[in-house]
């Protein structure tokens, strides 16, 4: 469903992405993996049109995204929670949730959706009428789950979901993800700097390193691998 293919970006004359190709499937778990400034914030705005590739292809179900803008990309079903979460912290947690209903597709499903969401993180629903802002760091992360959800994604991008939050709630959101894939097909790209978290939800995963693949491999197998062990797991 979603094939990249010889992608690379950057900013103004600096390249930072240097020919970036990876897949995922229907309903599959893709992990981007990489340490700090590796490249894998600046492929996700480049793959949801933030960022304008210079060279290279993003297919998805068959149709080219690559160059598009933001818009376009969204319209197709590519919703990603972005690093940093970037809720509106003043509007209550229900607002941010109706932000997630962008077009009236959305629009029109949206009672049903925000009743799923709140299954999942019932914790939003007694907070509803709760500023955003006021959210434990959990929470937040929780609303931008919900809010992508809400948007109907066929590929849901999640940009370091990990980021400042304690194990559990990393868990518990890393589960909504894959109950999705699993049951409705949905398809997750998984960028992660915690690689041991990222492996144990993801199918396969890709390592990114300077801005290249440096690695590809089943979770099993990057998880045996002995340079990913040594560079990224401490042992
Ligand atoms: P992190 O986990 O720290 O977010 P990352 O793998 O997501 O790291 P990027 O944010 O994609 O890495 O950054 C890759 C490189 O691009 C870094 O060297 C960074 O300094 C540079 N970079 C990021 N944003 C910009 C920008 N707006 N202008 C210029 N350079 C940038």
């Amino acid at each position: 469903m979603l094939k990249v293919k010889g992608l690379q970006a950057g900013y103004g004359a600096v390249n930072i992405l240097w020919d970036i190709s990876f897949e995922v499937g229907d309903g599959e778990i893709v992990a981007i993996l990489g340490s700090n400034g590796a490249g894998k914030t600046t492929m996700v705005r480049t793959i949801t049109g933030i960022l304008k590739a210079a060279q290279g292809s993003v297919e998805f179900n068959g149709e080219e995204l690559a160059r598009k803008n933001a818009r376009f990309v969204l319209d197709h079903g590519i919703v990603q929670v972005p690093e940093g979460r970037q809720l509106f912290t003043e509007m209550t947690v229900l607002e941010n949730l109706e932000m997630g209903a962008f077009n009236k597709e959305t629009k029109a499903h949206f009672k049903e959706n925000l009743e799923k969401a709140y299954g999942w993180f019932p914790r939003l629903k007694e907070r509803a009428k709760q500023a955003a802002g006021t959210l434990s760091g959990g929470e937040q992360q929780m609303v931008a789950v919900a809010r992508a959800l809400i948007g109907m994604p066929k590929l849901l991008i999640l940009d370091e979901p990990s980021l400042g939050l304690a194990p559990n709630i990393v868990d518990d959101i890393l589960d909504v993800a894959k109950t999705m894939a699993k049951q409705d097909g949905l398809s997750v790209l998984l960028v992660e700097q915690d690689i041991t978290k990222a492996l144990a939800c993801a199918d396969r995963g890709y390592v990114i390193e300077n801005g290249r693949i440096a690695l590809e491999g089943t979770s099993a197998e990057l998880q045996a691998n002995e340079h990913v062990k040594k560079a990224y797991l401490g042992i």
